[in-house]
């Protein structure tokens, strides 16, 4: 059976102390209350060496949420894979359409940091999903095999085996606009048949595919409940303990 996860993905948010104080009450909520899928916490560059240590391992684990396309030196500002591993995070998220949009990070990029990401150990957390334009006209599942073919799908079967997939509609992120249960259940089957396709049917049915886009609890369940979506990555309400906990209840 493949995993379940709920990433919370924290962007440019809390300071130090803060952002510590709140991993730990995540931390001791999951102790109390076990759940069925895996917690990550991705956080800040800052962040991870204390989270890291607060949150006990294989309940709560953390994340990056970039990382440098090379491996180290004179790269003024940025930050390698191999340093965020050395903070004892397990995970990278790459390819947040924020990334892509913000930042011009295109597929080459991506491809590169995902193949150094798990060179590290890191597992991936690889985003895809169309803008609002490309859902009117249709076109939406192309530009998702195509950010999938020139970013990850060359991969070894074994780097592969270290990637999840989120699928986040850029048009429902950070708007309250949210995929219909129809829409991601459509393209999460359409992610695993290109998978399929490519690396075979056992790694189609081990790869695990979240959700992301203004997922919340009143409307994380009935996303959940789709054979094809396997979790969540959740930005706005990973800020808020009840609603985090309760979209990883939602599982
Ligand atoms: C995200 O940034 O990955 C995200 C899903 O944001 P939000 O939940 O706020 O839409």
């Amino acid at each position: 059976m493949r995993k379940k996860i709920v990433a919370g993905n924290w962007k440019m948010n809390m300071e130090l102390a803060e952002g510590l104080k709140f991993a730990e009450s995540i931390d001791t909520y999951f102790k109390a209350k076990p759940s069925k899928a895996e917690v990550i916490l991705c956080t800040p560059f800052i962040h991870l060496p204390g989270v890291s240590q607060v949150v006990s391992k294989g309940k709560v684990m953390c994340g990056g949420q970039n990382c440098a396309s090379e491996p180290a030196g004179a790269f003024t500002g940025e930050v390698s894979a191999a340093m965020i591993k050395s903070t004892g995070a397990q995970f990278v998220i790459i390819g947040h359409s924020e990334r892509r949009s913000y930042y011009h990070e295109d597929d080459a990029i991506l491809n590169k940091k995902t193949k150094l990401a798990i060179s590290t150990g890191l597992k991936v957390i690889f985003c895809c999903g169309e803008v609002r334009q490309e859902r009117e006209s249709g076109s939406h599942l192309n530009v998702v095999r195509k950010q999938l073919e020139d970013g990850l799908f060359n991969l070894s079967p074994d780097e592969f085996s270290k990637v999840v997939i989120a699928y986040e509609p850029v048009w429902a992120i950070g708007t309250g606009l949210t995929a219909t249960p129809e829409q991601a259940q459509e393209m999460h089957k359409y992610i695993r048949d290109l998978v399929k396709v490519r690396y075979g049917k056992d790694a189609a049915e081990n790869l695990t595919i979240l959700y992301g886009g203004s997922c919340k609890p009143s409307n994380a369940a009935e996303i959940f409940s789709k054979p094809d979506v396997d979790g969540g990555l959740i930005g706005g309400a990973s800020l808020k303990k009840e609603d985090f906990c309760a979209i990883v209840e939602a599982i």
